[in-house]
């Protein structure tokens, strides 16, 4: 089992043919040339779809990092505005 790059899950099948990446290497999606052939797993807390979601065809590479940003702020706030009427 591996963790996630973009949210940390511990529990995905290996992403890509070379995984973990090489010490220092900066990544740059697609990520299939500098990492082989992806799995296509879809992680089960973030959806980030390896070999898909950085290489989707006709729409723009999103790298890990974008996505975690993006997934980052779709998630519900742990604490949010007090309601009127709250004690
Ligand atoms: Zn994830």
């Amino acid at each position: 089992m591996y963790d996630c790059p973009v949210c940390g899950f511990h529990g995905i099948g290996k992403p890509y043919e070379r995984w973990p990446p090489p010490e220092g290497l900066v990544l740059t999606p697609p990520y299939v040339v500098q990492l082989g052939n992806p799995s296509y797993e879809v992680c089960e807390r973030c959806e980030y779809e390896f070999g898909f979601d950085d290489d989707p065809g006709g729409s723009s590479p999103v790298s890990f990092e974008e996505y975690r940003v993006e997934w980052v702020a779709s998630l519900p706030r742990l604490t949010g505005p007090v309601a009127p009427g709250d004690p």
